[in-house]
Formats: C-alpha cells, structure tokens, sequence
C-alpha cells in the first residue's frame, strides 16, 4: 500500500502540538494535584534556606534519613544530606551498581533577591532605611512600589542562628518608594536599567520616633529596639547576618481559566519541587537517582553551596565508596538533567525572540541542547547522542516536551548548572519549565508545563 501525500508529509515533518491536544483528560486532576503541592512549597520556600528545610521535611515524610559517611547502604534506600542549611542532595539506591552511573536531576532553589548590606541600617529625614544588594539579575525598576517580606537568619557570635522573618502574614510590610509621576520627567528620559540606581534599592523600615525631641536618630532607634525585642539582636549582628528582602506576594493561580502559576522564586523552585517531588516516589530505580538542590545558580554557582562546590562529588564519592566503586566511573557513566527554568515566548515581546526556536507557553518541558550567549559561548552544549538518549526516555513515558533556544542569537544569554556538571565528565543536559516575566519580582509559568517538568524528571531518575 503506497502512502498519500498527506501521510508521507505528516512522517516528515515535525508536528508541534499544544501541549492540552496531547496529554490525557485524565491526568488533569492529577496536574492540579500536583500544582497545589508546589505552591505550597513555593509559599512555605521563598529564600534557599527555607527550601532547604522545606525539601528536608517533605523527603523525611517519605522515608528518607540523613545520609551519615560510611552508612552501609543496599539497593532501595533512600537518603539526603543538607549543605550547611541551604543545598540539599537526595539519593535512592539503584539495582546497579555506581559503577553504570547516576540519573541526576539538579536545580537550584536560590532566586533573585535584594539581600541586606553588612552596615544596613540608617536614618535620613526622620526616616529610617535598610541598604541593599541585589542578588542574581534584577530588572531594579520592577522592585519598587511592591510589598516586600524580609526572611534569613542572624548568626550571633556565640555561634547562635537566629532566624529572623519579618513582613509575613498579617506583619507590616516593606517598601522601596519610586518618584511620582509629576516629578519624574528627568526620570522617565533614563534607559529602564538606569532610572532605579542599585543604591536607591533603600527598604523603608519605619517613621515614628522614641525619645526626645532632643534626641538623634530616633525613628533608627525604634527600629533597632523592635528588633532586639523580637530577636535579641544589635546593629553589630547585621555584620553577620544573611537577610534577603523578597516579594510579599504569595503564589496564585493566573488567567480566567486559572491555567497558570504567579509566584516569586519560580526560577528555579518550579524544576527543584519537580526534582524533588519525583524522587520522593521512586522506589526501586535501576540507577541510583540523584536529587541536587543547589544554591548559588543566580550568581555563577560559586562558593561552598554552589554546583561547583565539592560537596557534590564528596556525597557521591562517599556513596561509591560504599560500593568501592572509583568516583571517575561513577560519574563517566552517569547522566544529569539540569533542570532549569527558560525564557517562555512572549507575544508582547516578539522582538527579542527567534519564533521557530522558542520555548511556548504550555508545550511542555522545554530541552536546551546549549545555553551561553552569542556564539554558544559558556555553554556545555549536550552531544546530540545525548538529547537522542532524553528524546526517547520521555517519549517513552509520555511527556510533553519541546526544544528551544533563549531567545536571538545576539541579543544576550544566560547559563545554568549544566556547564558544572558536564565538566565532571557527566553527559549533561538542560530542561525545564518556561517563564513568562523571568527573574521578575512575580514570574510566571503554565500548570502544564510544571506537571510535564515533573514527568519529565521520573523518567530520567527512571531510564
Ligand atoms: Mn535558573
Ligand atoms: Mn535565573
């Protein structure tokens, strides 16, 4: 029997489908499920460390324990360890040995934030102020005018770690105040990136004074006296504090049809709950499945806490030693999904994207064969052997997916985990979840997409 036209052109060529034309009516109830699950861990993680112990809790509900060096370990097991409170790596012990690799999905829960500077506190006018420093990219124009939270933690130098949340539920708020309009036509002739200066990134902490009217600093005064009420802190802890000023909003469903997801911190909490939900359900994986919760992504993934600190080969070299497998074959053997977020085209915006190579709003999770900026530079870029490799495992599992690239070539660029993990000589690629508004104060992503992430995530820990 010879084919029509019509079938030998649908054989040939791709055929994109809106990701609601290809997955079951059945599993709607079952991505809403789903979607409530991850807003909950989004409004109960809105810095690293909070998702740290956040994830901690959820593993340990599921039979994990803390991974202690020299634990014998068999095949089924299931444990974690944090990463000085804010990195979390979890393991499920595969059927085959190390020595045929690790099924690893990394993402990384810290987000773009202002953080507090090591002398914050002032007063001006009778007002009184924190200095900030924003971490990760920022747009700075987009943090003003919100309702902001403050949560972290003060270490005392008695070794003490006090946390600290302020702004929350009913709590008074904080602000960055911005120029009204009538006096904001200077302002308005600045290019966005240099209207809001980073050192006008100042958190109104509060008005009223204490004292005398003989007395200086008052309103600075009331301030610090509040706090030390509430935590027993002076203004010489701040030099040893990590507080990070973050939107007050929590997540909520968007659109008429409630098909999506605002939040702050979806980049890169939306891939890490995915990571960490699928391998919460494992049980017995032929490799060992790897759940990395990395902090430090948004600032090049530098320091002790970062992807490209030693404390991930040190967890999987302790669990190869407990098969006295060599690390160096674990790892050449081994595959990661870097499971970040990308840019979701945004028909507002057609300007900076390459259409036919775009990440689209509910089409699934999206593969990124490289990142990097212009000519592909910081970039891992998988072997097209290795994107086959994923193809399969998620058409066999039957996930909605999708390959795309940031946006045009020569307009700009970013990078992800990837590169860290591939120089470990793991075959590595990136996926996830696209972003409408990404790195905004409140991101936005589609329940599909999430869901599919999600999917996509157990079939790689199952491959
Ligand atoms: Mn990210
Ligand atoms: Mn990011």
């Amino acid at each position: 029997m010879s084919e029509t036209l019509k079938e030998r052109k649908e054989k040939l060529f791709s055929q994109p489908k809106n990701g609601y034309d290809r997955m079951s009516k059945q599993e709607e109830p079952k991505m809403e499920a789903y979607c409530t699950a991850y807003r909950k861990f989004l409004d109960n993680g809105k810095t690293e460390r909070e998702c740290a112990r956040y994830a901690i809790a959820m593993a340990e509900a599921h039979g994990f324990t803390a991974y202690h060096r020299g634990m014998e370990l068999k095949s089924g097991d299931k444990v974690y360890t944090c990463n000085r409170d804010k990195s979390v790596m979890l393991a499920v012990i595969g059927e085959k040995s190390l020595a045929e690799g690790i099924h690893v999905v990394a993402a990384h829960i810290d987000s773009p934030r202002l953080d507090l500077k090591p002398i914050p506190l002032y007063e001006d006018s009778e007002l009184a102020y924190f200095k900030t420093h924003y971490y990760g990219g920022i747009r700075k124009y987009q943090w003003v005018t919100i309702p902001l939270e403050m949560h972290g933690v003060v270490a005392l130098k008695d070794g003490t770690v006090v946390p600290v949340v302020l702004g929350e539920g009913d709590e008074p708020k904080f602000v960055i105040t911005d120029l009204l309009p009538h006096l904001g036509a200077e302002q308005n002739k600045k290019p966005l990136g240099e209207a809001i200066p980073g050192e006008n990134l100042n958190i109104l902490l509060g008005s009223r004074p204490v004292g005398g009217e003989d007395d200086t600093d008052r309103v600075k005064f009331h301030v610090m006296e509040k706090l030390f009420d509430k935590y027993g802190i002076t203004e010489d802890d701040f030099t040893s504090a990590e507080l990070e000023v973050v939107p007050a909003a929590m997540s909520t469903e968007i659109g008429l049809d409630g098909s999506l997801l605002g939040a702050y911190g979806h980049d890169d909490r939306v891939c890490g709950y995915a990571g960490l939900q699928a391998i919460l359900e494992l049980e017995h994986p032929q490799h060992t499945a790897i759940c990395m919760l990395a902090d430090k992504e948004e600032i090049g993934s530098m320091g002790v806490t970062g992807m490209q600190s030693a404390a991930f080969d040190t967890f999987i070299h302790d669990l190869c030693d407990s098969q006295n497998v060599p690390l160096r074959e674990c790892f050449e053997n081994s595959f990661c999904l870097s499971a970040d977020v990308t840019a979701a085209y945004d028909p507002n915006f057609p300007e900076v994207y390459e259409k036919r190579n775009s990440a689209r709003v509910n089409y699934g999770i999206a593969l990124c064969k490289y990142t990097g900026s212009r000519g592909k530079s910081g970039s891992s870029d998988a072997s097209a052997e290795t994107v086959a490799f994923v193809r399969r495992v998620l058409d066999d599992a039957d996930v909605v997916w999708q390959i795309a690239e940031l946006g045009k070539v020569d307009l700009g660029g970013g990078g992800t985990v990837a590169m860290f993990m591939a120089n470990r000589n793991i075959a590595t690629l990136d996926a996830g979840v696209p972003v409408l508004s990404m790195h905004a104060p409140f991101e936005t992503v589609s329940k599909l997409d999430c869901y599919m992430t999600y999917k996509g995530c157990k079939a790689v820990y199952e491959a």
